[in-house]
């Protein structure tokens, strides 16, 4: 990464975003707009189209149009992949223009901006360009005087609604399948990280893909999400988000067409450290990585961190050590190990989960505060709390923030139980020398992803998704597809 590089691009203004509808930029229907504030400095970086009901039954009546055209549902899949290809390239061609807007936006350390947003954008839609002609059919095993044919259709037009920590990591999971396998998309950013994804929205038109079936409306959820999630001619609603949106969904779904809705939703991921973990000064660095880069809003974060009592101070020392260590300042500073939280209403939240921890008995090891104050950005310090009993707040409800709780454990069946005592089930991570305590833990704690000797980092070949209360359906890998598809089968007699 080259500073100056960066230097010149923050200082680039940023134009006014419109809405991307039927392969034009549009404003609202109303002529209104949301101010974005960057959280680096607390300043208006720009504004964005503040969406209407109407403005979004414009794009779905595009997506939708371009559905029944034909003009990419129908298409060859080599020439759907030619296009995707394409887009691959061009959004690496613009990464660092892509990540430096986008952490302008929201706030995260550019370096692992960089790789995770347009770097992983990128990879995914290549890995569903190149998967897209090889995904077959079926026949059935019948009786000799019939034919069962099971064909792959897409499902129409995808809703994709998409949170602010890796919009376009996580607009990558959805739009890359669902566009790969035919569909037409209307995408609703979230309001406070909208700017890189509707960049990389207008890059797919660059790269090929006809008008009309990569919408993307920008604006609040209540409204345009709401109109997307009620619409009668949406097929499928993908989310990532938190569980309150994730709830009203579903209620959108039952009271129109029943679509079908998929949810990534939030966890409170365990990372259990055994005293015969292979190397803990390495596990202590990659549990404070593993909670606060990007200031904690990670869906997968491990922010319970469960500790064998007889390690459990000395570990809680090195973690402390870690996260101090870090710096946390300015994100586009290519040495800032931690940048800004997203907006000033996420740093209250978790300053009040704070204050809930020590009024309930916990103990602030380090961090706990606001810094950076006077840069008019949000900045926290990394935070360590121990003494979290298994029904603390801290122990149950996600902060999506640097908030790391920490409670100790005595036998493998309290970690166990610890573990999957919330209504989450979207990570965790076990640290042992021991085989079969290992494989012990992956098959008895209730989580979507579980690591051994290590925290995140999973790459695109895996699925990711939830169990209980962190969601259903899965994101990445070739199993993200099965949310994109309709199975029809032919029944034939001969
Ligand atoms: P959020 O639910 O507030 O918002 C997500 C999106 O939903 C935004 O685009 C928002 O505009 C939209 N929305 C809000 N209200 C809506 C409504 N009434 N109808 C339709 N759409 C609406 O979530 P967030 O704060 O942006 O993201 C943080 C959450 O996302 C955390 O809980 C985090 O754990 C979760 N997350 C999960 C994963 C995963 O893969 N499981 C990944 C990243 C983030």
């Amino acid at each position: 990464m080259d500073q100056s590089k960066i230097d010149a691009l923050r200082a680039l203004p940023v134009p006014a975003f419109h809405h991307l509808i039927d392969g034009k930029h549009v404003p609202a229907s109303d002529g209104g707009t949301l101010d974005i504030i960057s959280p680096i400095d607390g300043q208006v970086l720009t504004t964005t189209a503040a969406g209407t009901a109407a403005d979004m039954e414009a794009a779905i009546t595009s997506a939708r149009a371009a559905f029944e055209d034909g003009c990419w549902s129908s298409q060859a899949p080599a020439a759907r992949k030619k296009v995707l290809m394409k887009w691959a390239d061009l959004i690496e061609a613009n990464a660092l223009e892509l990540a430096v807007l986008g952490v302008r936006d929201n706030g995260t350390e550019i370096g692992m901006a960089l790789k995770a947003e347009p770097g992983s954008a990128a990879a995914t839609i290549r890995y569903y360009a190149e998967a897209l002609d090889k995904i077959y059919g079926e026949i059935a095993p019948t009786a000799g005087d019939v034919l069962g044919l099971i064909h792959k259709e897409p499902v129409g037009v995808v809703g994709a609604i998409i949170p602010w920590n890796f919009p376009m990591m996580i607009g990558a999971w959805k739009l890359g399948p669902a566009l790969a396998m035919g569909n037409s998309v209307v995408l609703k950013p979230s309001e406070t990280a909208s700017l890189s994804l509707m960049r990389m929205a207008d890059l797919a038109l660059e790269a090929g893909l006809p008008p009309g079936v990569l919408n993307a409306v920008t604006g609040e959820g209540r409204v345009v999400g709401e109109t997307l999630g009620l619409s009668m001619d949406v097929d499928v609603l993908v989310f990532t988000g938190s569980g309150g949106t994730g709830r009203r969904l579903m209620d959108y779904a039952a009271r129109s067409n029943m679509k079908r809705v998929y949810l990534e939703l939030g966890g409170k991921s365990p990372n259990i450290v055994f005293a015969d973990a292979p190397n803990l000064d390495e596990a202590a660095k990659v549990a404070a990585a593993g909670i606060f880069r990007n200031s904690g809003q990670v869906c997968v974060a491990g922010s319970r961190l469960l500790i064998e009592a007889p390690i459990h101070d000395d570990f809680v020392a090195a973690v402390a050590k870690a996260a101090e260590a870090m710096r946390v300042g300015d994100p586009l500073r290519i040495d800032t190990h931690i940048g800004a939280v997203n907006s000033e209403v996420q740093l209250t939240a978790n300053l009040g989960f704070v204050d809930t921890a020590t009024a309930e008995g916990g103990q602030i090891v380090t961090g706990g505060h606001r810094i950076l104050q006077e840069t008019g950005g949000y900045y926290m310090a990394p935070t360590i709390v121990t003494g979290v009993t298994r029904d603390a707040t801290l122990a149950q409800k996600e902060v999506f923030g640097p908030v790391l709780g920490v409670t100790p454990f005595a036998t493998d069946d309290e970690a166990i139980s610890l573990a999957n005592s919330t209504v989450y089930g979207l990570a965790g991570a076990a640290w042992t020398a021991n085989l079969s305590r290992a494989h012990r833990m992956i098959k008895s704690v209730r989580t979507g992803v579980m690591h051994i000797n290590t925290y995140g980092g999973a790459d695109g070949t895996v699925p990711v998704g939830g169990v209980g209360q962190s969601g259903n359906g899965s994101d990445k890998s070739l199993h993200a597809i099965e949310k994109y598809v309709n199975l029809k089968t032919a029944w034939i007699k001969l």
